[in-house]
C-alpha cells in the first residue's frame, strides 16, 4: 500500500481485542468498532478514535479488519445503512480474518469485486495466548499482490503468513486447521477420562507426552492446566469451534465427502452446547464426556 495505512478494526473479542493492541505497538494508526461500546474504551483511552457504526469507522479508514464471531456478525457489520459497504469504501482493503465458512468467503471476494473493495481472506491459526503474542498463523486467501501489500499489517498480529492461493482459499485452510485442533482437543479430553475410569492421573498423559519427540505438542501443553485442572476460562469458545465443525461437515458434504471422526466431534460439542458451555473453552467437552457418556450400567 503507498498510501499509509488507516486500519479500522471491527470486533474487539478474545482474539480482536489482542490483535488491535499488536497493531498498536506495531505503531500503525488504529480506529475501532465493537458492538458492545464499553470493549472500545481501552482503546479510547490510548487514543483511538471509535467509530459508531462499522460505516462511520469505514468512513476514516483505507483498511478495514473485520474478527467477529460469524457470517451473521459479518452481515451485520458490512452490510445494511450503517455498514462498511454503504461507507463508500471502494479503492480500499478489507481483511476479514474472523472464521466464515468457504461458502461466505466466496461471497464475499464476489461482494468485494462488485464494491471495487480490494479482499483479503484472512483467517488465523492459534488462539488467545498466539494472539496475545503476536504469534499466530496467517491463512491468507486473495490476490498474491495484495496479500504481499499488506503483509506488514498481517505481521504486526502473526508470526507468519501462509498464503494459500486465491480467496475463499484462506477460510478453506482455516477450516482444515481447525478439523485438527478439533480432534487433538477431543482426543485429550477423551484420554484423560479414560485416565480416570483406569484409575491413574491424567497428569502421566502430560508427562509422557512432554517426553516423547513425536507428541510433545504445544497445543497438549496450552490445555494441560484446562484438562488436569478442569477449569475452562474462553481461550478458543466451544460455540465458535462448533459453529467451524458444522461448517466442514457442511463443505464436505457439499462435495460427497463423509468426515465421520468429525460428525463424532461436532455431536459431543452440540451436547457440551447444550449443556450451557458454549461460551466456555473447547476443552470444556471433557465435562460432558464425563457425566452424559457414563454408562450406569
Ligand atoms: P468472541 O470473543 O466471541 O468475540 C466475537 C466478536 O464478534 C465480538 O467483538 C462481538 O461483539 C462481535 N459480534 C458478534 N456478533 C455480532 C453482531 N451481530 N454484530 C456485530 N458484532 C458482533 O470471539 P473470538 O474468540 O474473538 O473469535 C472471533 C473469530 O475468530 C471467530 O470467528 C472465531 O471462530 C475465530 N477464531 C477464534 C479463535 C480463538 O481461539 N478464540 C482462534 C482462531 C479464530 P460484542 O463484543 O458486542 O459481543
Amino acid at each position: 500500500m503507498s498510501i499509509p495505512p488507516r486500519i479500522g478494526f471491527i470486533g474487539l473479542g478474545i482474539m480482536g481485542r489482542a490483535m488491535a493492541e499488536n497493531l498498536l505497538k506495531g505503531g500503525f494508526n488504529v480506529s475501532v468498532y465493537n458492538r458492545d461500546r464499553a470493549k472500545t474504551a481501552a482503546f479510547a483511552r490510548k487514543g483511538c478514535a471509535v467509530g459508531v457504526t462499522p460505516g462511520e469507522l469505514a468512513k476514516m479508514c483505507n483498511v478495514i479488519i473485520t474478527m467477529v464471531s460469524d457470517p451473521a456478525a459479518m452481515d451485520a457489520v458490512l452490510e445494511g445503512p450503517t455498514g462498511v459497504f454503504a461507507s463508500g469504501f471502494d479503492g480500499n482493503t478489507l481483511i476479514n480474518m474472523s472464521t466464515v465458512s468457504v461458502a461466505y468467503a466466496e461471497n464475499l471476494k464476489k461482494r468485494c469485486f462488485m464494491e471495487r473493495v480490494r479482499f483479503i481472506d484472512c483467517p488465523v491459526s492459534g488462539s488467545k495466548p498466539l494472539a496475545e503474542n503476536a504469534t499466530l498463523i496467517l491463512l491468507a486467501g486473495g490476490e498474491e499482490k495484495v496479500v504481499k501489500e499488506a503483509e506488514k499489517i498481517l505481521l504486526a498480529m502473526g508470526k507468519s503468513v501462509v498464503y494459500a492461493g486465491p480467496a475463499p482459499a484462506g477460510t478453506a485452510l482455516k477450516l482444515c486447521m481447525n478439523l485438527i485442533v478439533a480432534g487433538l482437543t477431543s482426543a485429550l479430553a477423551e484420554s484423560a477420562i479414560l485416565a480416570e475410569r483406569l484409575g491413574i492421573d491424567p497428569k502421566l498423559i502430560f508427562s509422557a507426552l512432554n517426553e516423547s519427540p513425536a507428541l510433545n505438542c504445544g497445543y497438549f501443553k496450552m490445555k494441560e492446566h484446562n484438562i488436569l485442572d478442569k477449569d475452562f476460562p474462553p481461550a478458543f469458545p466451544l460455540k465458535h469451534m462448533l459453529k467451524d465443525a458444522r461448517f466442514m461437515l457442511k463443505e464436505a458434504a457439499g462435495r460427497g465427502q463423509r468426515l465421520p471422526v468429525t460428525e463424532a466431534i461436532e455431536s459431543l460439542m452440540a451436547a457440551a452446547s447444550r449443556n450451557g458451555d458454549g461460551d466456555r473453552d473447547l476443552s470444556v467437552i471433557m465435562k460432558t464426556l464425563a457425566n452424559d457418556y457414563k454408562k450406569s450400567n
